[in-house]
């Protein structure tokens, strides 16, 4: 406990560690850090001692929560550990709210003006110093008057839209997101320069679609569907989906191309997110990592969480030369219906050379791969002859034949489709690779309607 010899009485809003700074003014301290220690008053700052006395005044009362119902990827708490200003609160009696913990509080309520937390001169983040409560900056090579800024959004009243505007803030200014890490507290230094930053982002078209060029550009050599990864993230985690910028921006993912800049950055992102755009599952990324074309960060076990850098991928792929002669992969789907053969499969054998293909970066991996249609056809033909003897499921052979569900299994009634011979409860949902063979080479081309 701390004898103080003056205690002054708490605002009923007051944040805890705005009380503590009025106590050490009024008890004549130049520094909070002469009082109490950092570590306290970072325990403060984060409502982490709720049982802290001043003589016998306890500061537990102070202890609200924020905004409990919203949810920012970025941070776990609903709490911002830089401090955050209003300077017509500060001027009419030194009170800073509780409120403006919230990451999303960028307004004084009472006051309708923004809430400051950055130092117009000196650029630097504010700090929890007793020269705030003067309105001064507190960094102690600058301590120059703190002013209020302009920006002000009327429309922005929804904490919830406050929450996109941060999210969307901190995709602005860092475009090689390409995963996201949440930190325990709202830590991030500047929080109102993201508010703001983010507002236009979602709301200016301008900057909607320079933002989309920077991230086609940060991976000139990338189908558009790996760059446009940012994008993806700030649409799957907003809380509204009517921002007008949305739309504008989806249109200049698909009109943007690359000016082939040097600037290139590593793509590294969570498997999951991996295999979406590389069109395999976690046994083939295995498989890619045997073969040192991705690389798993910190050589944790392999989960669709854990992040790997796939960049090796593309940089392989860019070596292979493109004919006019070759047709992208995403033109011979049919084929690859007919026989069998998963888009994966096809990747890794390019990649470990037993299959020539072309590259040419579009808007998906499948599309920008090239391969001449001969040569996929030999390709197919030689890796279905391996597979005799296999078990293919209903669903497959459906995609293999064009029959539906019904047809086939009247035909297994009548013997055409067998049942694998090593019969076990749950087999008959599966077919016998060879008889889908001869089915097929029984049916009409027209029935069969593929494009062979
Ligand atoms: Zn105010
Ligand atoms: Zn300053």
């Amino acid at each position: 406990m701390l004898k103080l010899s003056v205690v002054p009485a708490s605002y009923i809003d007051e944040s805890p560690i705005g009380y503590t700074l009025r106590l050490a003014k009024s008890n004549g301290f130049r520094y909070i850090n002469a009082m109490i220690n950092k570590t306290i008053v970072n325990k403060i700052v984060k409502n982490q001692l709720s049982e802290f006395k001043f003589n016998d005044c306890k500061i537990s009362h102070l202890y609200k929560e924020n905004d409990s119902h919203i949810r920012n990827p970025l941070f776990k708490h609903n709490q911002a550990i830089n401090p955050k200003v209003c300077l017509s609160c500060i001027f009419e009696n030194k009170k800073i709210s509780y409120y403006f913990q919230s990451p999303y509080s960028y307004l004084c309520t009472k006051h309708q003006c923004p809430l400051i937390d950055t130092c117009p001169h000196c650029k630097q983040s504010l700090s929890w110093e007793l020269s705030l409560l003067d309105g001064n900056c507190t960094n102690p090579q600058c301590g120059f008057k703190l002013k209020q800024h302009s920006f002000i959004h009327p429309e922005l009243t929804e904490k919830e839209d406050v929450s996109d505007c941060l999210l969307a803030g901190y995709l602005a200014s860092n475009p090689a997101t390409f995963f996201l890490t949440q930190t325990k507290w709202a830590s991030h230094s500047s929080q109102l320069k993201l508010i703001n930053d983010g507002y236009k982002l979602l709301n200016n078209k301008d900057v909607g679609q320079q933002w989309i060029k920077k991230l086609i550009n940060n991976l000139p050599f990338y189908p558009k569907s790996f760059a446009s990864i940012p994008f993806k993230i700030l649409v799957k985690n907003i809380n509204s989906a009517d921002w007008p910028c949305i739309d504008i921006m989806k249109d200049a993912l698909l009109k943007e191309n690359s000016n082939k800049t040097n600037h290139e950055c590593n793509l590294v992102t969570q498997a999951g997110v991996a295999m979406d755009l590389l069109g395999v599952d976690l046994f083939n990324l295995r498989q890619l990592n045997e073969k040192n074309l991705i690389t798993i960060r910190n050589n944790e076990r392999l989960t669709k969480k854990t992040l790997v850098d796939i960049s090796n991928i593309i940089k392989k792929l860019r070596k292979l030369e493109y004919l006019p002669s070759m047709t992208p992969l995403s033109e011979q789907k049919s084929k690859m219906v007919f026989y069998d053969i998963s888009p994966a499969k096809i990747l890794i054998s390019i990649l470990n050379g037993e299959l020539s293909a072309g590259y040419r970066p579009s808007t998906d991996l499948i599309s920008s791969i090239l391969i001449e249609p001969d040569e996929l056809k030999n390709y197919a033909i030689k890796y279905f002859a391996k597979r005799l003897g296999n078990k293919v499921t209903l669903e497959q052979t459906k995609e293999m034949t064009g029959l539906p569900i019904k047809t086939l299994y009247n035909l297994k009634a009548k013997g055409i489709l067998n049942t694998p011979s090593w019969y076990r409860p749950g087999c008959k949902h599966f077919c016998v690779f060879e008889d889908i063979l001869k089915l097929r080479e029984s049916l009409s081309d027209t029935q069969l309607s593929l494009n062979l």
